[in-house]
């Protein structure tokens, strides 16, 4: 039987990590984890609870009360995952702006993020797993066997997310998406526990100008060749 591998998968907001990590785990039968969402589902039920997004006990506690699940579900053409909290589906609640903020405001604190990582790395266990966010590569999968960085320029990261929101029917301001992800990168590649980092032993992926298609395709070239333990060489250069 072939080999189940772990995949690691970091990148900024909006980089196109999400898409190619569900994309390559629906190619391979993996599962997928996506652990912003996490971070989004701590910081949407804080809200909800009125509990500050400052206060780390409270937030470490919630962290650790939460039952998180990600359930697959196939529409016509495409799979996409609800995630589940204590049982209900909150997929759209978290991926409300003031939650985009909230996310990166919870994520600072060391005690969430034990809590979570350890949540992580319990589903990553066994392998068959593509798990993205922030530090996967780094510290919460360090012996992945294969580990990306997918990025993008903040322009073509700020008008993918702009498309979305109009397309989710939302009012958007180009402009001010783009302040808001530049400022999410820099809390995220600045904070002091486990900030977001370029490891040398991963693969960058720049999907600037690429399309979904193309990423995918470069992204699974490489798995295919790891899992033959082929040579990379010439593979996405
Ligand atoms: O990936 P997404 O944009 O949904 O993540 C939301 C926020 O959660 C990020 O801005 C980041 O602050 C935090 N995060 C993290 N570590 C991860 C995944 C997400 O700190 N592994």
């Amino acid at each position: 039987m072939e080999r189940k591998l772990t995949i690691a998968i970091d990148g900024p907001a909006a980089g196109g990590k999400g898409t190619i990590a569900l994309r390559l785990a629906e190619a391979l039968g993996y599962r997928y984890v996506d652990t912003g969402a996490m971070y989004r589902a701590v910081a949407w039920e804080a809200l909800r609870r009125g509990i500050s997004w400052e206060d780390e006990p409270a937030l470490a506690r919630l962290a650790a009360s939460l039952d998180i699940r990600f359930e697959r579900v196939r529409e016509a053409s495409s799979i996409r995952y609800r995630v589940v909290v204590d049982g209900v589906d909150v997929t759209e609640d978290i991926r409300r702006p003031e939650v985009d903020h909230g996310s990166s405001v919870v994520a600072q604190h060391p005690a969430v993020r034990q809590v979570l990582v350890e949540k992580q790395r319990a589903l990553a266990a066994g392998g068959g797993v593509v798990m993205e966010g922030r530090d996967i590569t780094t510290v919460v999968l360090p012996d992945a066997d294969l580990k990306f960085f997918i990025t993008a320029s903040l322009q073509e990261r700020a008008r993918r997310r702009y498309e979305q929101r109009r397309a989710a029917g939302l009012e958007a301001d180009l402009a001010e998406v783009e302040a808001e992800l530049a400022e999410r990168d820099k809390r995220d590649s600045e904070r002091k526990t486990a900030p977001m980092r370029v490891p040398r032993d991963a693969i960058v992926l720049d999907t600037t100008g690429l399309t979904v298609d193309r990423s995918v395709a470069v992204a699974l070239q490489l798995v295919r060749s790891r899992l033959g333990d082929g040579a990379e060489a010439g593979i996405g250069s």
